[in-house]
């Protein structure tokens, strides 16, 4: 077996030992055919980090609220820097301002809406030039769209934003298909698209890849759930290959990994617990046509809609938690 980024042969002193989905998000499924250890440890710097970034803050949550202390009522996420924050009421997509600081260092500020941010950046300058001296405010306003989300994730730390979203987010999505495709069809060449995305060949996402309009239930979600589900399909009336990823039951994502394939249909279906990484037996229902395959290329404001929703679902969730344990 060849590394699948480089093309180097793998033998016991290179390989290593790639998780599907990553060990920080609670995944346990394993291979070392897969990466060598440079390109493994490349993607660990970068798009695996990307991915820790913006979902750490779940596995921790998750995790510590089953560990929690008796008589706390508090949801805390403590950060990957570690940092500690609340929780709750607090997952609405804010517009986010840049403030470039003479030194170099960009500092983020997020506000309601565009007025009260732009009030907040004048106080925060305001205070910054006692430290800095006079400097000009050049205003950099990102809203949260549907590639992008930013959030506030915290009542006392400005500097608080939590993203989501973002070219080296979705290219770790990316990997985990990618692996999971590798590990289930080792006989069968990778779709090339998939493969270059995952990689840093191909810049643009030019394959299909969107976030999941839940309208009809996937699976059903016990209790008290929280998993990582991989459902990897090829149809040969639909002609495509995708593959619908949900971790921690919140980010939902379709992607197409090939839009015009021949072959047989098959289905690799894989799931786990996102605490403690035990594999679940799920049973998943996507009805997938045609036309979504092509109305996936328009992203439209019911998807990011639906990811609010998800997220808002999310925060009942860890809510619900806190009295069940
Ligand atoms: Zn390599």
């Amino acid at each position: 077996m060849n590394c699948y980024k480089c093309g180097t042969l793998l033998n016991s002193s290179n390989r290593s030992k790639e998780h599907i989905i990553p060990n920080f998000l609670g995944g346990r499924l394993t291979s070392n055919y897969l990466l060598c250890q440079k390109c493994n440890s490349e993607f660990g710097e970068t798009i695996d980090k990307e991915l820790n970034r913006q979902l750490g803050f779940a596995a921790n949550i998750i995790v510590q609220e089953r560990h929690r202390e008796e008589g706390e009522r508090v949801v805390l996420i403590q950060t990957t820097s570690g940092k500690k924050a609340k929780v709750g009421k607090k997952f609405m997509p804010k517009p986010k301002l840049y403030i470039n600081l003479p030194t170099g260092e960009q500092i983020e500020i997020i506000g309601k809406n565009e007025v009260e941010l732009k009030k907040l950046a004048l106080k925060k300058k305001n205070e910054l030039e006692k430290r800095f001296g006079e400097f000009k405010l050049t205003e950099f306003i990102e809203y949260p769209t549907s590639e992008k989300f930013h959030f506030e994730n915290s009542t006392d730390l400005p500097a608080g934003v939590m993203e989501f979203g973002g070219k080296d987010y979705f290219r770790g999505i990316a990997k985990i298909i990618l692996n999971f495709y590798l590990v289930k069809r080792p006989a069968v060449k990778p779709p090339p698209m998939l493969l270059d995305y995952v990689c840093g060949r191909l810049d643009r996402n030019q394959f299909l890849f969107i976030y999941h309009p839940v309208h009809y239930q996937i699976h059903e979600l016990a209790n008290g759930e929280f998993s990582h589900i991989i459902y990897l399909r090829g149809e040969k009336e639909l002609q495509a290959i995708y593959c619908y990823v949900e971790l921690f039951n919140f980010e939902k994502f379709i992607c197409i990994i090939d839009d015009d394939y021949r072959g047989e249909d098959f289905t690799e279906t894989y799931s786990c617990n996102s605490v403690n990484g035990d594999e679940l037996q799920k049973k998943v229902n996507i009805e997938l046509y045609r036309h979504h395959i092509e109305d996936m290329q328009y992203v439209s404001l019911s998807h990011r809609k639906q990811r609010e929703r998800s997220l808002h679902d999310l925060e009942k969730r860890i809510e619900r938690l806190q009295f069940t344990f």
